[in-house]
C-alpha cells in the first residue's frame, strides 16, 4: 500500500484531514457514490457538495455536526458541478448561500432536477439495455420528492471566499467532465477538494468536454502547492492519483484517435482499446462515453451520439465484462 492509502483508509463517513478540513467519503465510489467536503475555521463553515438523494445528505450533515458543530449552521455550499450525486441534497443546506460556476447552474436547471431522473428509474423496464443499467447502477437511490436548491450565486473563471480566516479558491475549470466543473482549493491546508474532475479507482466519464480542458485541470493541481487530495469518488490521494488520471486521458485520446482516422465506429473503438493499464480501475463501460466524447470532438460536433445509445452500450459491456 501507498503511503496516502495507509493514512487514508477507505471507509464510509467522515475524514478529518486536520486544522477544520473534512472529506466525507462514500465507498466504493462507483456510479452515485460520491464524495463531498466541510470547510471549518472561527465560526463558519463551508460545504464542497451534496450527495444523491435526501437520505444520505441527511445522514452525512449528522455525522458533520457530531464532529464538528460548526456544521450546524453552514453559511455556504458549493457544488463543483451539475451532476445530482453532488447537488441533490441542496436542499437540507437551509438558509445556505449556493455557489456554482454559471455554466453548472445553467445545466443543473437544463437538466430538470431530480424529476427526471425519478421517471427514468420508474420507466426502465420499458428502456431496454440503457433502461436495464440505469435501473441496476442506481437501484440504491431515491430520486423522488426532491426539489433540488439551484444556485444562488454563479461565478465564471474564479472566486474566492473566505471561511473565518482560511481562504478558499473556487476555480472553474469545465467544461470538461460537466459543463462548469470547479475545484475547491484550501491553499492554507494544501488541500483540494476537486469535484468529478478527479475519480480514484474508476473510470472517469466525459460527459462534456473537451477533453484538453480536463487534462489542463489535472496540470493546473500538480502545479498548486497542494498535498491532500479529496476526489469526486474513490478513496482519498495526493498528486499521483491526478497523474494517473491525466495519463489516462492522454492514453485514451491517442487510442481513440487512432481508431477515429481509420473509420471504425463509437462501439467498435470503445470495444477495442485496451484498458489493460486500468484493469484495477472500476466502471469500464464508460469508455463508451468517453469515446463518443471524443469522436464528438473529432469530428466538429458531427458525430453525436444519443445518451439512450450511450446508456445502452455501457449497460452491455458492464453484463459482458462482469461475466
Ligand atoms: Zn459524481
Amino acid at each position: 500500500m501507498s503511503a496516502i492509502a495507509e493514512r487514508w483508509h477507505f471507509r464510509k463517513g467522515l475524514q478529518d484531514l486536520g486544522n477544520g478540513c473534512y472529506a466525507y467519503l462514500q465507498p466504493d465510489g462507483s456510479w452515485g457514490w460520491s464524495n463531498a467536503g466541510l470547510i471549518a475555521d472561527g465560526e463558519e463553515s463551508l460545504l464542497v457538495d451534496t450527495l444523491f438523494d435526501l437520505k444520505l445528505t441527511r445522514e452525512m450533515l449528522e455525522t458533520m455536526r457530531r464532529a464538528d458543530p460548526r456544521a450546524s449552521r453552514i453559511r455556504t455550499l458549493v457544488n463543483t458541478h451539475s451532476n445530482g450525486d453532488h447537488c441533490f441534497g441542496n436542499e437540507l443546506v437551509t438558509g445556505a448561500e449556493i455557489i456554482a460556476s454559471k455554466a453548472c447552474a445553467e445545466e443543473m436547471r437544463r437538466d430538470g432536477g431530480a424529476g427526471r431522473l425519478a421517471e427514468m428509474k420508474r420507466n426502465a423496464g420499458a428502456m431496454g439495455d440503457a433502461g436495464a443499467f440505469f435501473a441496476e447502477v442506481f437501484a440504491p437511490f431515491d430520486f423522488e420528492g426532491i426539489n433540488v436548491a439551484m444556485p444562488t450565486t454563479t461565478f465564471e473563471r474564479e472566486l474566492t471566499r473566505k471561511v473565518g480566516r482560511k481562504t478558499v479558491r473556487l476555480i472553474e475549470v469545465g467544461p470538461a467532465h460537466t459543463a462548469g466543473d470547479v475545484l475547491a482549493y484550501v491553499p492554507d491546508d494544501r488541500v483540494i477538494f476537486t469535484g468529478d474532475i478527479l475519480f480514484i479507482q474508476g473510470h472517469p466519464i466525459i460527459w462534456a468536454g473537451p477533453v484538453q480542458n480536463w487534462i489542463n485541470a489535472c496540470q493546473l493541481m500538480l502545479d498548486l502547492d497542494v498535498e491532500t487530495v479529496v476526489p469526486g469518488h474513490g478513496p482519498i490521494t495526493d498528486k499521483r492519483g491526478v497523474r494517473d488520471l491525466k495519463g489516462y486521458l492522454e492514453y485514451i485520446t491517442r487510442e481513440a484517435r487512432m481508431r477515429f482516422d481509420a473509420g471504425m465506429s463509437i462501439e467498435q473503438t470503445a470495444r477495442d482499446i485496451s484498458l489493460a493499464d486500468y484493469s484495477s480501475w472500476g466502471d469500464s463501460e464508460r469508455i463508451a462515453v468517453n469515446v463518443a466524447s471524443l469522436y464528438r470532438e473529432f469530428s466538429g460536433g458531427k458525430a453525436t451520439a444519443h445518451a439512450a445509445e450511450l446508456f445502452g452500450l455501457m449497460g452491455r459491456l458492464y453484463r459482458e465484462r462482469r461475466k
